[in-house]
């Protein structure tokens, strides 16, 4: 099931156009990452998702069906930080914060326990590290028990330690089936992180599908044929490929960086018995896709 599915929305502030007809579809059970350079219009898609702001035009739909209040008590948000009492423990917070967004407080150990703050529960606000406060605020994100999770460069200004702990509280809560969708700037992050990504540029989707197919560090060439039983059979055996996808009427045919070939690959096909009837380099490098994104 598609859990958020955005069809060409657009933003504008003004003069300024910070999205254009942007459309992608987020899969159930996966970890999205909208990534993009400063600018791109991350924070905008995900405001609009999160109803703080309007679209100029397009649509969204939310678990297949139009965005409700209802369907929108289903996804836990963490757009900024939130604005935790300092002086406060961080349960009596998360207390305060349970009762604001009318849930129960019965949850509340269970999320402490998940980001990992059991032990530091009854310290003072003031008195916990960058981490941990982000931490907080995630769990605060997870009282209620939401499916989907909504976090904005979740990352954002921890030190190391804190970084690899938020990463880490990523890739448990999508062992244990949440679908989480996060803004990042940063490719290593979504290489890390995410299973599926989105990659943003001045307010346009330069591309969306599975991290490993987008970005990885092959290059990949996209053949279909009539007989595709055959072609499939043929590419098989090419030695110079690293591995194949097979799509329906599709296939995408890996190889190492630089090394991708597309008159190689179709006169392979040809003396093989097969002819090609669509033939396209589909993706550079990781390098060339990251000088894409950041080349202004
Ligand atoms: P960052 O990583 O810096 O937060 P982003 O990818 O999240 O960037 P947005 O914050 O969505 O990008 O901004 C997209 C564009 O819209 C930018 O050109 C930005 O200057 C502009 N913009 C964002 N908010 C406003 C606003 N309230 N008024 C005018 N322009 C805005």
């Amino acid at each position: 099931m598609s859990i958020l599915t955005v069809e060409n929305l657009s933003k504008s502030y003004g003069r300024i156009q910070a999205l254009k007809n942007v459309s992608f579809s987020v899969p159930e059970g996966t970890v999205f990452g909208i990534l993009g350079p400063n600018g791109s219009g991350k924070t905008t898609t995900l405001g609009t998702i999160c109803d703080i702001l309007k679209p100029t035009s397009g649509t969204y739909r939310l678990f297949g069906e139009p965005a409700s209040a209802e369907n929108r008590r289903r996804i836990g948000t963490l757009l900024e930080t939130p604005n935790f009492y300092h002086y406060l423990s961080g349960i009596k917070n998360l207390e305060i914060a349970a009762e604001i967004k009318q849930h129960g407080k019965e949850d509340i150990d269970h999320v402490l326990e998940t980001v990992d703050l059991t032990k530091r529960k009854d310290s003072k606000f003031s008195t916990y590290s960058l981490g941990m406060k982000q931490r907080l605020a995630i769990a605060s994100c997870l009282l209620g028990s939401p499916s989907v999770l909504i976090f904005d460069e979740p990352t954002n200004g921890l030190d190391p330690v804190g970084i690899a702990e938020i990463r880490e509280l990523m890739k448990k809560l999508y062992r244990e089936g949440k679908t989480i969708i996060m803004a990042s700037h940063l490719l290593d992050e979504v290489e890390k992180v995410c299973t599926d990504v989105a990659i943003l540029k001045r307010g346009e989707l330069i591309v969306s599908g599975k991290v490993n197919e987008i970005l990885s560090n092959e290059d990949m060439v996209e053949v279909s044929a009539k007989d595709h039983a055959k072609l499939v059979s043929v590419l098989n055996s090419m030695e110079e490929k690293t591995r194949i996808i097979d799509e329906n009427n599709l296939v995408k045919v890996f190889f190492p960086v630089g090394k991708a070939d597309l008159s190689a690959v179709n006169s392979y096909c040809f003396y093989n018995g097969v002819v090609l009837n669509h033939l396209t380099l589909k993706k550079q490098s990781l390098e060339a896709r990251f000088f894409e994104l950041t080349n202004n």
